[in-house]
C-alpha cells in the first residue's frame, strides 16, 4: 500500500511539473548580452524563478501558461549595479544625520531606497557600504518582506584611523572614541585580519576597504594613500579563508596600485589612475568600476553653498569631474569595466545616468549595456546564475520602451522589472 501510494504521488508530480505554468515573455527585441547581438521576435520561457528556455518567433502559450507583452519594448538581463549606498542619500547639510538618526531610522529611509531602485530595473546591487542596516535589509529582501533588489553586501567598509569611512571623522573630540575593528577601523595587520572576521560573523558578502582618502570623509584630503601593504596583504589572505572578494575604494594612484597588487577584486572610482596604474590592471585583470554620475554629482551639489562641510567642498569640486575622463582613457586602454554608480552620493533611482556617461566617454551602447549584466555577473562571480538571458539563469530580466542601442537615454525609460521570476513593474 505504501509503495502504490508513493507511485501515485510520484506520478502526481511528474505530471504537475509537465503541466506546470509557465511565463512566456513575447520580446519585440532582446539584447543577448554574451554575443553582443539584438534579436528579434524572442519568447523567453519562465517556469518559478528559473528561465527555462529562450527561442525564437512568438511561442503559442498552454491553457495553463501566462503571456506578457513586451513586443513594443526591448528586454534584457536585470540591471547590476556594482556600487550603491542604500542606507542613505544625499541631501543639503545631510552630514548632521549620523548624529540624529537611529538604525531603524536608516532601515526604514533603505527600504524606500531598495525599492526605488529596484523598480529603476536594476535587480541586483552590490551595497559598497553603511553601518550594517544593509544586510538585514539583503535579509529582509530575501525573505519577501519587503521589496528590491538582491543585494551582494559589504556590511560596514574598512578604513584605517582618520581615513575615509572611519565613522567618526570630524567628530568633536569627546564624541570620537577610538573606534575599532568591530566598527571598521583597522591599523595594523592583526586588527587587518580581526576586521575581515568580523565582517564574516556580521554576515557580509565581501569586503569593501578605502584603500585612498575620499571625497565626502570630513577630512582634508582626497587622495592619499591609507593603508599599508602589509595591512594589505593581511586583509587579502583572510578575506580569502572566507571567500570573500574585495573591492577597494580608491583616488590617488598610489593607493590603487597597492591595493590592486595586493589582489583586490576591483577598484572603485579610480580618478587618478596613471599609466603604470592601467597596466596593473591589466596585469591583475583587476575590475574598473567607474561611478562617473557620483563624481559629476557631488561636484554639482558643491556649488550650493553649505551642502557640503568646508572640508568636503573644495574636494568635490576638485575631484569630482576628472572620472569621466579617466574612464574614457581605462576604457581605451583595454581595463575591464564594471557598471558602478555610488547611488546614495546622488538620488537612488537616477543609476541609469551613468549609462549615458559611459556612452559619451566613448563607450558603445551594447559595451556600456554588457558591463551592468555580462560584466557585472562576472565582477560578483556569479555568471552561473545571472547576467544574461539564457536557459537555467535566474528570472531576472527587465525591458524599456525603445532601443537603448540606438538612444542610450531609453535605459531611463523602464516598462517592465522581474526579479526571480516575480513582476514587479509591466507598463
Ligand atoms: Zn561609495
Amino acid at each position: 500500500m505504501k509503495k502504490t501510494l508513493s507511485l501515485l504521488s510520484g506520478l502526481a508530480m511528474a505530471c504537475l511539473s509537465a503541466y506546470a505554468q509557465q511565463t512566456i515573455l513575447h520580446c519585440g527585441k532582446l539584447i543577448d548580452v554574451r554575443n553582443k547581438k539584438v534579436l528579434e521576435a524572442v519568447s523567453v520561457v519562465i517556469e518559478g524563478n528559473k528561465i527555462t528556455d529562450v527561442k525564437s518567433g512568438y511561442v503559442e502559450p498552454g491553457s495553463a501558461d501566462k503571456v506578457i507583452n513586451l513586443k513594443n519594448k526591448t528586454v534584457m538581463p536585470g540591471l547590476m549595479d556594482m556600487h550603491v549606498h542604500l542606507e542613505g542619500e544625499t541631501k543639503k547639510g545631510g552630514v548632521v544625520d549620523k548624529f540624529t538618526k537611529n538604525p531603524a531610522d536608516i532601515a526604514f529611509d533603505s527600504e524606500g531606497y531598495a525599492r526605488t531602485t529596484l523598480m529603476a530595473g536594476f535587480t541586483t546591487v552590490r551595497d559598497l557600504g553603511g553601518s550594517g542596516v544593509n544586510i538585514a535589509l539583503r535579509n529582509a529582501i530575501n525573505k519577501g518582506l519587503i521589496v528590491g533588489p538582491r543585494i551582494y553586501t559589504a556590511g560596514k567598509s574598512i578604513a584605517t584611523t582618520g581615513g575615509h569611512a572611519d565613522p567618526t571623522n570630524g567628530y568633536r573630540k569627546d564624541l570620537m572614541g577610538d573606534p575599532g575593528p568591530n566598527e571598521g577601523v583597522i591599523n595594523g595587520a592583526d586588527e587587518a585580519r580581526k576586521a575581515v572576521r568580523q565582517r564574516y560573523k556580521d554576515g557580509s558578502d565581501l569586503i569593501k576597504i578605502t584603500s585612498t582618502a575620499g571625497v565626502l570623509s570630513q577630512a582634508k584630503d582626497a587622495s592619499g594613500a591609507q593603508f599599508t601593504e602589509d595591512e594589505l596583504k593581511a586583509i587579502m589572505e583572510t578575506a580569502k579563508d572566507y571567500g570573500f572578494r574585495i573591492a577597494a575604494h580608491a583616488h590617488g594612484a598610489e593607493g590603487m596600485k597597492r591595493a590592486i597588487r595586493a589582489g583586490v577584486t576591483s577598484i572603485e572610482h579610480g580618478t587618478f589612475m596613471d599609466d603604470e596604474a592601467i597596466e596593473l590592471f591589466k596585469k591583475y585583470g583587476t575590475w574598473y568600476v567607474p561611478t562617473i554620475i557620483a563624481g559629476k554629482s557631488v561636484a554639482d551639489s558643491a556649488k550650493t553653498p553649505g551642502y557640503f562641510s568646508d572640508l568636503v567642498t573644495p574636494k568635490a569640486l576638485a575631484v569630482g569631474p576628472k572620472i569621466q575622463s579617466t574612464f574614457s582613457k581605462a576604457w581605451k586602454a583595454g581595463v575591464k569595466i564594471a557598471f558602478g554608480t555610488d547611488a546614495g552620493v546622488y538620488m537612488h533611482g537616477k543609476n541609469w545616468k551613468e549609462f549615458v556617461y559611459m556612452v559619451e566617454g566613448g563607450m558603445p551602447e551594447m559595451d556600456a549595456i554588457r558591463s551592468a549584466t555580462f560584466s557585472a555577473a562576472e565582477l560578483l562571480g556569479v555568471t552561473d546564475i545571472l547576467g544574461v538571458v539564457e536557459k537555467g539563469k535566474l528570472a531576472d530580466l527587465i525591458a524599456v520602451h525603445g532601443d537603448p542601442i540606438k538612444d542610450i537615454s531609453s535605459m531611463g525609460n523602464i516598462g517592465f522589472v522581474m526579479k526571480n521570476g516575480v513582476v514587479y513593474k509591466n507598463d
